[in-house]
């Protein structure tokens, strides 16, 4: 703090948290040695963590007077906003206790208590614990070494805590919490279930406002709400929770989304194969995916008579490597890129199902690319273009990549040569920079077998998904043994690249609802132009005008109801068809459409060859061809 107020005194009112030498520290915490600071405002994200962190320790000092003999567990910041967890004992936690809560709450933040941290021994941290009777906390404490443990104090609250703190509560202007759940300590089933109250808080009143706001639109815009008022899926509980069931519009969207993606594909020297949906338990102890996908997913399906196990396909890439391997292969066959729409299983527990981005089966559209080392570098990159390409066509342009590399001080933790990792981490670099994306590099955040690169697209409530990962592997090819010979006549591991432009159809596509309200690129939407007749006697007309238009791959319906016209353009409206043709007499007589576009723009009547281009021409910008 001493260091913001010698730069500004503006800084340093906005100085929420900081870091030192890469270690999350305090406002207040005193510099011993020489090294790198970083101060971190309500801008940062680590500012945003330590606001939210703080404000947790908040809502439990209010929760613990609000429910006297509550027992707190833990409280960590999140994405947006942060929670606490407790055992409420004998207390019914309602949301009716919310705005008291969040009253208390701002009182206790405006007396700006400063957090404090200090170091405890390990003795003294049990006993303060096993004097609250609290069996969560000693259960944290047993795991901690003596010595590494501290707790903050702020008022005459004290927690169990890490540490990473606003100076003081007075930062905290504005309180909402905002859910109720249920969540089983340290997330297994088998142990007790506690209640998480969710909250989120700000800086400013007026911060607090606008994310209100954002909330309501993306209620508006949930992707399970509008699937459903749209007709794109459905979920039956008999079918089984997390099973997705596609209508005949939403699975026709699908296949246009893999049918685009296997045009750029085929143009890009893909291949396509088709694995089954199930495989042999060893392929998956073979490839380590059983580790990860074994014991705590679904079970083996067994064969009645010659006790084989085979398990719900988990990843696909196992089958690639097989098929790769089902042959012998010069470097001069190399690259092999083998395309797969496969569809996998993976056990998520009830409670983390949601909607289409958290499900038990979905479809990567995956593949893998076989190159040897010195092929990384072109692969990489024409990768990246059709993962670029797939953004532009359907609207995402505000997206930055994540590089994540090896950390350098822990060699041991990776397979694989050092020098292979180097090339195929320089070829990363090389990519991303030629490719003049905006990117970021974290140090330590690669997966043991090898580096990535994934992108971060913002939707249009200013939300950040993860879309698009490409992934190069060391493991599987050894794993597998995959070889080609080399120009020496030696065999050689090929390199493998694991990478799903969409990461899987179902995300994508809620993603996608949520990112445009519903409103698709008209190349993409289920049915693009909505004919209305303004009554039952223009319906053979209209008839002849869909069929000219679906001669043109122009996707229509017929709306020849008994109903007022009125009535019949709200209801488009609301189904968001991008156009609507009318159809009275003077359109008969005339031999012309009448246009509407969704959201109210009329354009009038005109011939139906000029709507046909007009249609074309928007496409056209919307997806350009995929261009090696
Ligand atoms: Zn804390
Ligand atoms: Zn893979």
């Amino acid at each position: 703090m001493e260091i913001a107020t010698s730069i500004s005194e503006g800084l340093a009112r906005n100085v929420l948290s900081a870091s030192y030498n890469g270690e999350v520290i305090e406002a207040s915490t005193p510099l011993q040695v020489d090294g790198d600071l970083v101060l971190y405002t309500w801008n940062d994200t680590e500012g945003k963590k330590a606001f939210w962190h703080s404000s947790a320790h908040v809502l439990a000092q209010v929760l613990e007077e609000h429910y006297p003999g509550v027992k707190l567990t833990i409280g960590p910041a999140i994405e947006q906003g942060f929670y606490y967890d407790i055992d409420p004992s004998d207390h019914s936690v309602t949301e009716k206790d919310f705005d008291e809560i969040e009253k208390r709450m701002i009182e206790v933040s405006r007396e700006q208590h400063p957090f404090s941290m200090r170091s405890v021994s390990k003795k003294d941290a049990l006993a303060f614990y096993q004097k609250e009777k609290n069996p969560f906390k000693t259960e944290l404490i047993d795991n901690l070494d003596d010595g590494d443990i501290t707790f903050c104090d702020h008022a005459d609250f004290t927690d169990l805590c890490k540490g990473g703190h606003l100076p003081h509560t007075g930062f905290i202007k504005a309180v909402k919490l905002t859910n109720i759940a249920g969540a089983y300590w340290r997330g297994d089933e088998t142990k007790p279930q506690l209640t998480r109250i969710y909250g989120i808080s700000f800086p400013k009143q007026k911060l607090l406002k606008e994310h209100l706001q954002l909330v309501e639109e993306a209620k508006k815009r949930d992707h399970r709400k509008l699937g459903s008022e749209m007709d794109l899926f459905t979920f039956s509980k008999r079918v089984g929770q997390g099973l997705p069931l596609w209508l005949p519009k939403g699975a026709a969207l699908r296949e246009r989304l893999e049918r685009f993606l296997k045009e750029a594909q085929r143009k890009a020297g893909y291949e396509q194969v088709v694995s089954p949906h199930i495989g042999h338990k060893e392929l998956y102890m073979t490839s380590g995916h059983y580790d990860k996908y074994g014991a705590d997913s679904f079970q083996p399906i067994k064969t009645p008579s010659e006790d084989e196990e085979f398990l719900l396909k988990p990843m696909n890439c196992p089958h690639h490597c097989e098929i790769f391997s089902s042959r012998s292969w010069s470097y001069r066959d190399l690259p092999k890129r083998y395309a797969e729409f496969g569809t996998v299983y993976r056990y998520e527990q009830s409670g983390e199902l949601h909607g289409l981005t958290r499900v038990r089966g979905f479809t990567q559209d995956d593949a893998h690319i076989f190159c040897t080392p010195d092929q990384l570098d072109n692969e990489f990159k024409a990768v990246i273009d059709l993962v670029l390409y797939v953004f532009s066509s359907l609207g995402f342009a505000d997206f930055t990549a994540q590089v994540s590399v090896r950390d350098p001080e822990n060699p041991d933790k990776y397979i694989g040569k050092v020098e292979d990792w180097e090339k195929a981490e320089q070829a990363i670099m090389n990519a991303t920079q030629e490719k003049g994306l905006n990117y970021v590099v974290e140090t330590g955040e690669a997966a043991f077998y090898g580096p990535k690169l994934d992108f971060m697209v913002k939707d249009a409530l200013g939300r950040s998904w993860q879309l698009g990962t490409i992934q190069v592997d060391y493991s599987l090819p050894e794993r597998f043994d995959l070889t080609y010979k080399g120009s020496d006549n030696a065999l050689h591991r090929p390199v493998m690249i694991h990478r799903a432009p969409f990461g899987s159809l179902e995300r994508f596509v809620a993603i996608l609802i949520e990112h445009t309200a519903g409103n698709f690129p008209v190349w993409l939407t289920p049915d693009q132009v909505n004919i209305l007749c303004v009554s039952e006697k223009y319906e053979k007309y209209a008839k002849k005008v869909s069929e000219l238009l679906e001669n043109n791959e122009i996707r229509t319906l017929v709306d020849n109801r008994n109903e007022t016209i009125g009535k019949k353009i709200r209801e488009s409206e609301l189904q968001k068809y991008p156009y609507m043709i009318v159809i009275g007499e003077k359109e008969v007589s005339e031999s012309v459409v009448s246009v509407r576009e969704h959201g109210g723009k009329d354009h009038g009547a005109m011939p139906l060859d000029n709507f046909i281009r007009l249609v074309e021409n928007t496409i056209e910008k919307e997806v350009q061809e995929f261009k090696k």
